[in-house]
């Protein structure tokens, strides 16, 4: 790491601090403390700095979430300002404030034809546990209470609370804490680089797809209440689904009556070039959850969207809804997410992912193609993926490429993410045509490099 070389007694005492007293999400904390955190002091457009002022281009938007990038002094006021006016009041007890009722309203604007309604949490992993429990409400009241089982695919990412991580689909989430829970399975993912083999791209997805029907007709369509699925498969690699995936998942939920439901936490906000991912992707959904962009980061905030046929249900259920979170519809965040939406309407950034910026983008991302380790790139907007393999006849991998090639993206100032051997790209949408040609010219360097250490010229 970029931190073993001599170091500043600041940023040491920072890592002792925390090397004693922080537990961090997803790690190994003895392993961390040993090698002491990196210490992140301040960000700025797509640049972060460390504490030892090395910087760093961001290319994961944080963690899929700094849309507007960083610095925006607008989010900052509008938070400033409800911070004084309103810094708290909830939901409760027959009780709203402007900056809820605004945001609910405008996103009803940008959300798909008839997603009118929104509930509000303080992460992705909270809106899709409050999903769970909304289906089960929902086919309750509907009499059919027998409809339970909720679908999922492997290497799904939906979070890490209890539900979520149960509807997650990666396999190193379930056994530490005994998941998932009952009445939640799962079925094939649509990755056809992994599992394809020379099976045609657009036979593949409807092959995958069929498991969905295959597994209703197993449990019984009488027992199946949901599926739920990101439009593009984000924390597990990146999937995008061959363009006869969505179809015809669409049409088995609606043959079998089974709910569908979008999981927008990476996908929404403009990532895939359009505002939601079921857009771009052609997806009607019964219900969608957002999080990650919707305030770029700068605050907490999520939210389930349902359409007419749950909304209304929900809605005249005679009945009080037994939910809610002490901060759902939190003012501030709230403040927040509303000036997030006018800097992406005001700046088109909805707009560059999915023409302009995107395409330059995915040119660039197209050309890494050539490289002797690469063995496939996809993306769509400014998502991008980079298979990083040992032979690309085969698709074979290296055993630990991923670690390596992140390894020299930090130390050369770039952040890519690796999931196995995927590299992946997410950055703020704000990037511009010459830090695209930043951002690549240093992940070329780092592949170059990773290829020197794995013995291929
Ligand atoms: C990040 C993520 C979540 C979980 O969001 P948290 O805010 O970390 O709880 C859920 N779904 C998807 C698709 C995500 O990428």
């Amino acid at each position: 790491m970029s931190h073993s070389a001599q170091i500043s007694n600041q940023t040491k005492r920072w890592q002792e601090m925390d090397a004693a007293h922080h537990l961090h999400p997803y790690s190994e904390h003895h392993d961390l403390a040993a090698k002491g955190a990196r210490v992140i002091t301040k960000a700025e457009g797509i640049y972060l700095w460390d504490s030892e002022g090395k910087r760093l281009l961001d290319g994961m938007a944080g963690l899929w979430c700094v849309n507007v990038g960083y610095g925006r002094k607008e989010l900052a006021e509008a938070g400033y300002k409800a911070l004084q006016e309103l810094p708290y009041y909830n939901s409760f007890f027959q009780t709203t404030n402007p900056y809820t009722a605004e945001l609910s309203a405008k996103l009803a604007t940008l959300t798909p034809e008839g997603m009118n309604r929104f509930f509000f949490a303080n992460s992705g992993s909270e809106a899709n546990d409050s999903w769970i429990k909304m289906v089960r409400f929902f086919w309750n009241l509907q009499g059919k209470p027998e409809k339970k089982v909720i679908l999922a695919r492997t290497q799904a990412y939906h979070g890490v609370t209890v539900g979520a991580a149960s509807l997650s689909g990666i396999p190193s989430m379930h056994p530490q804490a005994d998941l998932p829970i009952p009445n939640i399975q799962h079925i094939d993912y649509p990755y056809w680089y992994e599992l394809g083999g020379n099976e045609d791209q657009q036979e593949f997805g409807l092959r995958i797809a069929r498991s969905l029907e295959d597994r209703i007709l197993e449990i019984g369509a009488d027992h199946v209440a949901a599926f739920i699925a990101e439009p593009i498969q984000g924390a597990g690699g990146l999937i995008i689904p061959p363009e006869s995936y969505w179809p015809e998942i669409q049409r088995i939920c609606k043959k079998y009556d089974v709910l569908l439901h979008a999981d927008e936490v990476i996908c929404g906000f403009g990532r895939t070039g359009s505002w939601f991912g079921s857009q771009s992707l052609g997806i009607t959904p019964d219900s969608m959850s957002m999080a990650k962009g919707m305030t770029s980061g700068y605050q907490p905030l999520s939210a389930v969207c349902v359409g007419e046929r749950m909304g209304d249900v929900l809605f005249n259920a005679n009945e009080e809804w037994s939910h809610g979170f002490t901060y759902s519809g939190h003012p501030v965040a709230c403040a927040v997410g509303l000036a997030n939406i006018e800097v992406m309407e005001r700046e088109n950034l909805v707009g560059k992912a999915g023409g302009e910026i995107g395409d330059y983008f995915q040119k660039k991302l197209t050309e890494l193609q050539d490289h002797p380790i690469v063995g496939e790139t996809r993306g769509m907007g400014l998502l991008g993926a980079i298979e990083i393999v040992k032979d690309k006849e085969t698709r074979t991998r290296f055993d630990d490429a991923g670690g390596i090639c992140r390894d020299h993206c930090f130390a050369n100032g770039l952040i890519m993410r690796a999931i196995g051997s995927t590299m992946v790209l997410s950055p703020p949408l704000i990037i511009t045509k010459p830090e695209i040609d930043e951002l690549f010219a240093l992940a070329r360097r780092c592949i170059d490099l990773t290829a020197q250490d794995l013995g291929v010229q």
